[in-house]
């Protein structure tokens, strides 16, 4: 499956149970804070987890591995927000990817 199959499945999630998307200035609002706030229970659980990894250094846990997984489930609410982000925007993915892609090779080339 590729990208923009994901953002057909988020659209038509979104037009059930949603309503069709309107494109109102408070949209992106909504959406800008959603996202921000999934970012930010990602970094939580990063902060928690360094916190105890200074505790118990080189220890692999299933502790360890429950932080992983809750890292896991929330970088997919942040992709499941930048789907409908995009849909909005009427963003095609794969070539705003490339174009940034390329922008920053030519950013960070090595000397
Ligand atoms: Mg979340």
């Amino acid at each position: 499956m590729d990208i923009s199959e994901f953002k057909k499945l988020q659209k038509e999630f979104d037009e059930e149970y949603i309503g069709p998307y309107e494109r109102k200035p408070e949209d992106f609002l909504f959406l800008s804070t959603a996202i921000a706030g999934e970012v930010g229970e990602f970094a939580n659980i990063v902060k928690k987890y360094y916190r105890t990894k200074e505790k118990k250094v080189g220890v692999a846990s299933d502790e360890d591995r429950d932080y992983i997984s809750d890292m896991k489930k929330e970088i997919i609410d942040v992709f499941t927000y930048f789907l409908i982000i995009a849909n909005h925007l009427d963003l095609d993915i794969e070539e705003g990817y490339l174009e940034n892609l390329a922008r920053n090779r030519k950013r960070f080339k090595k000397m």
